[in-house]
């Protein structure tokens, strides 16, 4: 039977192959090298064959998560040895320990601003990315999300995490480190994947800034109702000369800003219906609106009401940012 959208496609067994070929025009006669372009040889194979990411003991696709992180995976994760095993979730608790690492502060309040946090990967290791840093008495937030799931994914995640910060310390306007953080994305061998990017500059005046490239809508909540604010560009790594735009706004003490990933408004109902943006739009109705972390926590009621027994299935990150 033919499988729907494989995490692993020909064009990537093939841009392998051929860094392998260049690895063995250095290190020539490699043993390691050479059985590995048998294993992506025999990997085509199986795709022309049609049972490329199927287990071969028990004919089941092999877990997504796993394959992406593992193109020349021949097992599924129950079938594979007992010291493969062992090792693969060493790798995975290792990877889960480094990206909790790169988590900003919690409850970290600077430049006029509180702020909280939630961080809550589907798996054990996540793609999406939530930074707050604090440069030249001026706060910087993002909130993203990086295309593909698990372990690849999160390798991503923390190479967007590294670029972000090395762009704010170098003192560039917003446009610019969107600019510059689609272009290491574009030009890096990672260049097959996106970024999705909600981020700004919060002031100690109120003024603040946003870039929002391809990223679900910002939403501000202040004493008039809530405002969206939408995507000004497309997300990072699409094309290497990408331009991005700004927008801006001056909040006042109390008004509220909330970034969140799609794990938020497309949980799903049992009936598979999407929570979506107007549902939380009312969580965070100024009448509702107390801390970052009360914002947060109403946001999470409401939508864990709505999706009742069904499980979550993608990474969820919500971010909130309030005047003093
Ligand atoms: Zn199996």
């Amino acid at each position: 039977m033919a499988q729907q959208s494989l995490p692993v496609t020909r064009e990537d067994l093939l841009v392998r192959r051929a860094k392998l070929e260049k690895s063995l025009a250095v290190f020539t006669d490699d043993h390691q090298i050479t059985s590995l372009i048998d294993e992506v040889d025999s990997a085509l194979e199986r795709m022309d064959a049609g049972t490329y990411g199927l287990c071969e003991t028990c004919h089941e696709p092999i877990e997504d998560e796993y394959l992406a992180a593992d193109p020349l995976a021949r097992f599924c994760i129950e079938h594979l040895s007992t010291a493969e095993k062992d090792a693969l979730t060493s790798d995975l608790l290792l990877a889960s320990q480094i990206q909790a690492g790169l988590l900003p502060q919690q409850g970290l309040c600077a430049a006029g601003w509180e702020t909280a946090y939630l961080y809550r990967p589907a798996k054990i290791v996540g793609g999406d990315y939530c930074d707050l840093l604090v440069h030249d008495g001026r706060l910087y937030f993002a909130v993203g999300d990086v295309s593909g799931k698990g372990v690849s994914a999160g390798l991503l995640m923390s190479h967007l995490h590294a670029t972000f910060r090395a762009l704010v310390a170098q003192d560039l306007p917003l446009n610019e480190i969107l600019f510059r953080a689609s272009r290491v994305f574009c030009e890096s061998s990672l260049s097959e994947r996106f970024a999705t990017l909600a981020c700004g500059i919060a002031r100690d005046d109120g003024r603040v800034e946003f870039a929002i490239a391809g990223h679900t809508p910002v939403l501000v909540a202040g004493a008039s109702g809530v405002q969206k604010i939408k995507a000004t560009g497309l997300p990072l790594g699409l094309f290497c000369e990408e331009r991005f735009f700004t927008t801006g706004t001056s909040l006042a003490p109390g008004d509220t800003i909330l970034l969140y990933t799609d794990g938020l408004t497309e949980a799903e109902s049992p009936s598979g219906e999407e929570f979506g943006i107007d549902r939380l739009i009312d969580c965070i109705n100024p009448g509702n609106i107390s801390s970052p972390q009360g914002t947060i926590d109403a946001c999470v009621r409401e939508m864990e009401g709505f999706r009742k027994s069904r499980k979550q299935s993608d990474d969820l990150t919500i971010l909130a940012l309030r005047k003093v």
